[in-house]
């Protein structure tokens, strides 16, 4: 690709960036603070709406696809295959403003500022609200850009069911959406996925600089773990005859966690659910299951830690005169987002004076599913206090800013080649 010559950064309107930032976080807000905005919800629905309204402000084509996604689109004056930014709309329950809602709102201004003080793309420029990543409300991870990358499962639509029993194709049609169709959200036009993201953690904020170029998205491993001992009175069987489930899941968790501080960042691993039976106060645990996520950018080193997790734990188990079962409920390997991509982001950042921080990336993000139908690039700015998926989440308004700039910067050299 032949790149635009002009290296200056792109102007954009900061006021309104960080106005409608505001104004999507109304959507959905908690009384006792966060924000909830499952997929298919009035909450959802009136973040689209507000969306959509500034796609069309900016005199971008309007288009909601038949998951929801909605598209904001440049013609290009030649064609060819698209340029996209974007982000998910959807949080987890109690969330922040940022998670999502930045790239989405970032992705809208970079195309708007694009527009408004270029004119016309070469190439076919749209910014994109994807419908659902979070699997907050239905155990959907990722579903619009799976849509988009042909990722669903037959059959999905009519399977997967929320808390209250609502099936995710009746959810769709209470939106007006056909869950028939919903394969028709493939897009096999994309070259390019540019998604600016709040970082989630505290690297960024910690070491600097201000911006990091995504190389690689870490796999995620879960697992669930059964420990099976036996109930017995809590008053009457003594302590050295016990074969306590809970004490060897407990001292497993405390392994689990240390073989991921051994191995050193950025490997992860989290113990985040547990169930004890027959769960009563005056009963001996005789059986306890929970859950791990394991995560590590390295696919050997990943591969590493979850043969530790599964060593370790059949160790304490028979120590303990425990039984112990290990199943795999999700394996999803680490992917590399395009180095192309990440040149262009790095070149914008230099514009603005900075050498991006190249870094990996622990949570998932639809970038890495849209890997299967672009070349997909990401940009982080800082999370202060590296805080997420809570209501404190948090980027300084200059670096909200600074990452539009360089998104913006970036999409230019990515769709007004001469
Ligand atoms: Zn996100």
């Amino acid at each position: 690709m032949s790149a635009i010559t002009t290296r200056e950064l792109v102007e954009i309107d900061e006021r309104r960036l960080l106005r409608r930032l505001d104004d999507l976080a109304q959507r959905g807000a908690l009384p006792q603070g966060g924000i909830y905005r499952p997929l298919y919800s009035p909450q959802w629905t009136s973040a689209m709406e507000l969306v959509a309204t500034w796609m069309k402000d900016a005199g971008l084509l309007v288009r909601r696809d038949p998951v929801g996604n909605m598209w904001g689109r440049i013609e290009g004056s030649r064609g060819g295959r698209v340029i996209a930014t974007g982000s998910h709309i959807d949080t987890v329950r109690g969330g922040g403003a940022l998670d999502g809602a930045l790239g989405v709102v970032a992705g809208i201004e970079a195309v708007s500022s694009l527009w408004q003080r270029f004119g016309r793309s070469t190439r076919i420029l749209e910014c994109v609200a994807i419908c659902e990543e979070e699997g907050s409300r239905f155990n959907t991870n990722f579903w619009g850009a799976r849509a988009i990358a042909d990722r669903l499962e037959p059959g999905e639509a009519d399977r997967v069911r929320d808390a209250d029993g609502v099936s995710l194709g009746d959810a769709m049609r209470g939106v007006g959406l056909d869950p028939a169709a919903a394969a028709t959200a493939v897009r096999r036009d994309l070259d390019v996925f540019v998604e600016l993201h709040v970082e989630q953690g505290p690297i960024l904020e910690d070491h600097g600089p201000r911006l990091g170029v995504v190389t690689t998205i870490a796999g995620t491993a879960h697992l669930e773990i059964t420990v099976r001992g036996q109930p017995d009175h809590a008053g009457a069987m003594a302590m050295d005859r016990r074969r306590d489930a809970f004490l060897g899941a407990s001292a497993m968790a405390l392994g689990i966690a240390e073989a991921a501080v051994r191995m050193g960042h950025p490997a992860v691993a989290t113990v985040g659910t547990i169930v004890v039976e027959p769960s009563q106060v005056n009963v001996v645990p005789g059986l306890a299951k929970f859950t791990v996520d394991t995560r590590h950018p390295d696919p050997a080193r990943r591969g590493e830690l979850i043969t530790q997790i599964g060593d370790l734990s059949k160790k304490i188990a028979s120590e303990r005169n425990l039984g112990v079962e290990i199943k795999t409920l999700r394996d999803r390997p680490p992917v590399n987002l395009s180095p192309r991509v990440g040149d262009v982001l790095r070149r914008a950042a230099v514009t603005a004076g900075i050498e991006p921080r190249e870094m990996t990336s622990g949570a998932g993000h639809d970038a890495q599913v849209l890997t299967a139908a672009a070349n997909a690039g990401m940009l982080f700015v800082p999370s202060i206090g590296g805080r997420s998926h809570c209501p404190e989440e948090a980027t300084a308004a200059e670096d909200v800013v600074l990452g539009t700039r360089v998104l913006a910067t970036a999409l230019r050299e990515l769709a007004y080649q001469t």
